[in-house]
């Protein structure tokens, strides 16, 4: 794998294996990588002739100082495992290398109503700044094709719009959420949860489950209550839980038989957990 913490130097790079008409699967991250980043550059290397990865954490997409100062950056193992999963470049810039002086967001453009709702609404500013770094990131690797996980639903919606508006070639992949044996999907904040806490986080998924599973014409009205019912009330704070349309995002006050996704948020502790489902129509 090469190394490349310079925009040119990558750039030369990809323009010499793009001569050769080789293909570019890009997986952007924030790092502390788990099996959840690693399926989607398996995924990346089954679609495409040369995978970048990318590891930056990207301070203007967060909210709360205190998230970013903490955030995990386990940057030697990282490597290691990128390695052993043979991918074949990791771009890994300082954010001076990225912003310059210049931390400022891209909030010029309005992407959709969904980015006002949910981790919008809780996050105020976080999608323009994935916005700000994922153009930048586009504008710099140029890639053919594009892999993000639908753990973080909204976000590929952001994406998906920002593809369709702004750089039209790229194909979009959206990749399964992968999730330990007990059902938490995997994230880089596991790692900040206590044993109890890790012992109660699967209860997200439960209730992700059961909302799906009551999700009929007979039973849609109570689907999200008797799902909020599955995480203890005394362990987390519910930040939302709510059955939404697929592609607009928009709560459904009625049962549709058509594409929806269940989200919720919680915080249990320090920590924020967000997970989802989807419920395809029949
Ligand atoms: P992050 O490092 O959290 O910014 O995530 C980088 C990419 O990995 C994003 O496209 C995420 O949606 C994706 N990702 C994070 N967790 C998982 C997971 N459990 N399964 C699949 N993809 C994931």
């Amino acid at each position: 794998m090469i190394l490349f913490q310079q925009s040119n130097a990558l750039r030369g790079f990809l323009e010499s294996q793009k001569a050769q008409n080789k293909r570019i699967g890009f997986v952007p991250t924030m790092g502390a990588l788990h099996a959840g980043h690693i399926s989607l550059i398996t995924q990346a290397k089954a679609n495409c002739d040369i995978v970048v990865c990318s590891i930056f954490v990207n301070p203007t997409q967060f909210t709360q100082a205190s998230d970013l100062e903490t955030y995990p950056r386990p940057i030697s193992k990282d490597i290691e495992l990128l390695e052993a999963h043979a991918c074949d470049v990791l771009f890994h810039p300082s954010v001076e290398e990225m912003y310059g002086s210049d931390l400022s967001k891209d909030n010029s453009n309005d992407y959709g109503s969904f980015v006002h709702v949910l981790e919008g609404a809780s996050r105020p500013g976080h999608f323009d700044g994935v916005v700000t770094v994922v153009k930048k990131l586009f504008e710099l690797v140029r890639p053919d094709e594009v892999f993000f996980g639908q753990k973080d639903y909204q976000q590929c919606l952001v994406v998906q719009t920002l593809i369709n508006r702004s750089f039209n070639t790229i194909k979009f992949n959206l990749c399964v959420i992968a999730r330990e044996a007990d059902g938490l999907a995997m994230s880089s904040r596991n790692i900040r949860l206590s044993e109890a806490e890790r012992i109660l986080a699967p209860q997200l998924y439960l209730a992700l489950k059961k909302a799906k599973q009551l999700w009929t014409v007979e039973t849609w009205k109570t689907a999200s209550n008797e799902a909020l019912k599955e995480i203890d009330s005394n362990a987390f704070t519910v930040e939302y839980l709510k059955i939404c349309d697929q592609n607009t995002l928009e709560e459904l006050s009625h049962f549709q038989n058509s594409a929806v996704v269940v989200l919720v948020a919680v915080q249990i502790g320090k920590t924020r957990l967000i997970d989802n489902i989807l419920i395809d129509k029949d």
